[in-house]
């Protein structure tokens, strides 16, 4: 049996009660480790940690190239610790051995991207004043104390998305990972107590709600980073406003992918299930509903039903299994009610809709595609997060994106046409903050990632994923040293 410690200070630590909690793996819902579970007691802790390190200044007082150099440690070593990691994501999300090897490989791409972006001056001189009369400085400074909340289905990814960024900002952290899949992370701390970093600038700590909760209310935290879902977000927005907190909010998806009538549809159908079904639906900027023209409308549905009827299902840690258990017993029977609730709504199943036979021990839902369904129902408009596609049918170009748009989510969003002009043009009028063409789930580092609407405020990675972790101030240094020259007191403002 595995087991894990709170990563606080610099130290691994037992939680201050004692409390345990258990690590299950989907696929065969054995416990495979035990983990410390923290107290408020320890969370206040971590933050206290955190405050210290940020105000000794022993990492906002270092040079950007120092800064970037030990991201680059921290990347290096999740590199040379791929395969441990790897084999703990798996045990511990279901996550498929092809989908884990490329997170393993995506972690590492995130820290080795902000460690170079690390390295940009985001100072600026404004040029606002008359030659002479003053420089106006904007400097960016690290905001301070960052709580990082994540969730559980790219575990080491989000991760790296909020680790990275705040350090080269030059905050300090504390990251709550999802109690799903904590054993990752506290693995990820024992890397990064093996680098140069110093004490309390990064700490891990694992728990519930109620830890995340005192992570959003201390008021020794200045911006809290949060991905999870649409529900947990407003409440963190909410509680975040009483010490009026600067907040990321990365949440949930509905994406329309749109099938034009001009499209490859080899390409387009193939891609829509890669959009729909990839980790078991359970993606933020899933495909969840595909939206198709009457012209293609039934060869695209029997192209993916025959599609769905060769994947794999299977143990996530063989090489060729296409299709894993979901993360937990709690996520497959919110995915079998919600199959349940599309087929009263009177949606057509076309495909799947329970546990496949044969895999009844793991916490497995088959991939589901379901028909004929109307854009306002349930299935349509909630985030499932699972195996579950809806195929909608539209007119024709314009329906399907007033289709696409009517929803509160706009995270992402796809095309496929043979014509990239006239797929740019329905692109343009989608309400979402990524949106493919002839691709899906393809994210760039260096390209900010983010939702309009209810999928989020705000936007990660890149430059604009560093800004997110700063403050700007404004230094006005004014160069006319003559007391004539200056208007105060009764004087009114010189206008051009
Ligand atoms: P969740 O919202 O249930 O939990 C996310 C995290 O918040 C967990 O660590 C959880 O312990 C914590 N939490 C729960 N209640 C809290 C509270 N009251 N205060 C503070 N913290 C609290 O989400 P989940 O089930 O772990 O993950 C799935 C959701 O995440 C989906 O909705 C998905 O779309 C979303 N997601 C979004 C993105 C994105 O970038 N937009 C990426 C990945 C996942």
């Amino acid at each position: 049996m595995l087991e894990y410690k709170l990563y606080i200070n610099g130290e691994f630590k037992d939680a201050s009660d004692n409390a345990v909690m258990d690590a299950v793996n989907p696929y065969d819902r054995s416990v495979f480790a035990k983990l410390a579970k923290a107290s408020i007691n320890d969370t206040k802790s971590a933050i206290l940690a955190a405050r210290e390190a940020f105000d000794n200044g022993v990492w906002q007082a270092k040079k950007n190239e120092e800064r970037s150099a030990v991201i680059k440690q921290i990347a290096d070593k999740i590199k040379e610790n791929s395969a441990l990691l790897q084999e703990l994501e798996i045990k511990e999300s279901g996550s498929t051995y092809k989908k884990s090897k490329d997170d393993m490989f995506l972690t590492y791409r995130a820290a080795s991207t902000f460690a170079k972006l690390a390295l940009t001056d985001l100072n600026e001189t404004l040029d606002i004043s008359k030659e002479g009369v003053s420089k106006n400085l904007l400097i960016r400074e690290p905001i301070g104390v960052v709580s990082a909340i994540i969730p559980w289905n790219f575990p080491l990814q989000m991760a790296m998305w909020k680790i990275a960024p705040a350090l080269a900002a030059g905050c300090t952290i504390v990251l709550k990972p999802a109690p799903e899949t904590s054993v990752s992370a506290l693995e990820l701390a024992k890397i990064i107590d093996s680098t140069d970093l110093p004490k309390g600038v990064v700490n891990i700590i694992t728990g519930d709600a109620e830890v995340g909760q005192e992570m959003v209310t201390n008021p020794l935290v200045d911006k809290v980073a949060f991905t999870g879902s649409t529900e947990v977000g407003k409440i963190i927005m909410q509680n975040a406003a009483a010490s009026v907190k600067n907040v990321t909010l990365e949440l949930g998806g509905k994406s329309a992918s749109i099938i034009l009538d001009d499209a490859d549809l080899e390409l387009a159908v193939d891609g829509s299930a890669y959009a729909g079904y990839f980790h078991n639906g359970q993606c933020c900027v899933a495909g969840s509903r595909l939206i198709l023209t009457n012209k293609n409308y039934d060869e695209v549905v029997d192209r993916l039903k025959a599609k769905l009827a060769k994947m794999k299902i299977g143990n996530p840690m063989n090489k060729d299994t296409d299709i894993g258990p979901m993360v937990s017993e709690k996520q497959q029977k919110r995915v079998l009610d919600y199959i349940e609730i599309g087929k009263k709504e009177g949606a057509k199943l076309v495909y799947g809709g329970g546990v496949p036979k044969g895999f009844e021990t793991g916490c497995f839902v088959e991939p589901t595609l379901f028909a004929d369904v109307d854009n306002n129902m349930k299935i349509a408009q909630e985030e499932i997060f699972g195996p579950v596609l809806a195929v909608i049918k539209a007119k024709d170009e314009n329906d399907a994106v007033r289709i696409a748009n009517a929803s509160s989510f706009g995270l992402a969003g796809g095309v496929w046409s043979k014509d990239n002009e006239r797929a740019l043009n329905v692109a343009k009028k989608l309400r979402a903050g990524t949106v493919w063409i002839n691709e899906w789930h393809l994210l760039n580092d260096k390209a900010p990632f983010g939702g309009y609407k209810q999928s989020g405020v705000g936007r990660e990675l890149g430059i604009e994923g560093i800004k997110a972790y700063t403050e700007i101030k404004h230094i006005h240094i004014d160069e006319v040293l003559d007391r004539k020259k200056k208007f105060w007191y009764n004087v009114t403002i010189p206008q051009d």
